[in-house]
């Protein structure tokens, strides 16, 4: 199937279209490289634009004979959603919406989501299954969910198929060492312990230890970026016109703060000195996944079931790139 990933050449879409093209699909990429980075993009196959040219992104889908759209490009920092919502409105709304319209256009009518826990807000319901009410409690969960509200009404509307694939924390790197997490600025726990273990760091700041868990940090489902990119692969087959699946991706088991730091000390060997700071606003203290219906629907199941595992790709990465893209002084990622 020709398929457009806009934002392949960022930290999901990119691990997702390595395993799209293993599989046999012809990708091409649409990324305005604002976040993403060149180097992480299949050689060949990176169209620079942006999401909001309509008329240019219509032209790119019925040039490539695009048959379905996956959609990873948006910002996805809550506290910057907070800080500059005009933004998140702007990217993760406006844009996407006239993305939808090109594909109108074009004719194209399958359409795989990148969508967030940040959805359901503070539930009430843990671990957090897909009918737990959606109440967002902030600018970038609000965003993710009006994608999410329009394309039902597509769905229903234009008979368009969907999948709004709900992600837990995305975590690690692929193994071979060659693709990973590379924001600036850093503001995810992992790849932030791990600039401590390289010296990049003094320290890292646990953001607050009295919530109700049992050791007082916030607990998160930890979920392997390649387990994120096998589940589009597999949605791509489920996609039925008319309909929505809406999905949890996690893999079921939550970890706190300082157990994430437990595992970066055992996979790097350094003592990663730690403080205690206040809380970050709009953090929930408790998001774990009921990924049941993903693993019925899609037959699919995370291939990394303990965190040890995803933290030792995320050090191997980080470990040989300690610059990020950087540190690959140009060469292209490797795409064997
Ligand atoms: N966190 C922390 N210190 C940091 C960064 C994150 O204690 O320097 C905590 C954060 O409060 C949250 C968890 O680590 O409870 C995961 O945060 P991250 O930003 O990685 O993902 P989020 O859950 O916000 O999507």
């Amino acid at each position: 199937m020709n398929i457009l990933v806009t934002g392949g050449a960022g930290y999901v879409g990119s691990h997702a279209c390595r395993v799209l093209a293993r599989a046999g699909h012809e990708v091409w990429i649409y990324d305005n490289l604002s976040r993403g980075h060149a180097a992480a993009a299949l050689p060949g196959r990176l169209i620079v634009g942006e999401l909001a040219d309509r008329k240019f992104l219509t032209d790119v889908l019925r040039e490539k004979q695009i048959a379905a759209v996956m959609h990873f490009a948006a910002f996805a920092l809550v506290n910057e959603s907070v800080t500059d919502p005009a933004l998140y409105y702007a990217n993760n709304v406006t844009a996407a919406l006239s993305l939808l319209e090109a594909m109108r256009a074009a004719g194209v009518s399958k359409f795989i989501f990148s969508s967030t826990t940040a959805t359901y807000g503070e539930p009430q319901q843990m671990p957090i299954a897909e009918d737990c009410p959606q109440q967002p409690i902030n600018p970038y969960g609000f965003t993710k969910l009006v994608i999410e509200h329009a394309l039902a009404d597509y769905a229903c509307a234009y008979d368009w198929s969907y999948a709004a694939l709900r992600y837990f924390n995305a975590a690690g790197a692929t193994p071979e060492g060659d693709l990973g997490e590379d924001h600036t600025p850093e503001s995810h726990l992992i790849p932030i312990v791990l600039q401590v273990a390289l010296g990049q760091r003094d320290q890292i700041t646990i953001f607050g230890d009295d919530y109700p868990t049992p050791d007082g940090t916030c607990v998160r489902d930890y979920i392997h970026v390649d387990d994120l990119a096998t589940a589009h692969l597999k949605a791509l087959d489920k996609l039925i016109p008319g309909q929505g699946l809406q999905l949890n991706l996690g893999t079921g088991r939550g970890h706190s703060v300082r157990e994430v730091l437990d595992a970066c000390r055992r996979a790097t060997g350094h003592p990663i000195p730690e403080q205690l700071g206040p809380r970050r606003a709009g953090d929930p203290p408790v998001l774990v996944a009921d990924s049941r219906r993903a693993q019925r629907e899609l037959a699919w199941r995370p291939q990394y079931e303990d965190l040890d595992s995803i933290v030792a790709t995320a050090w191997n990465w980080h470990r040989t790139h300690p610059q990020g893209y950087e540190s690959d002084s140009g060469n292209s990622a490797r795409w064997a």
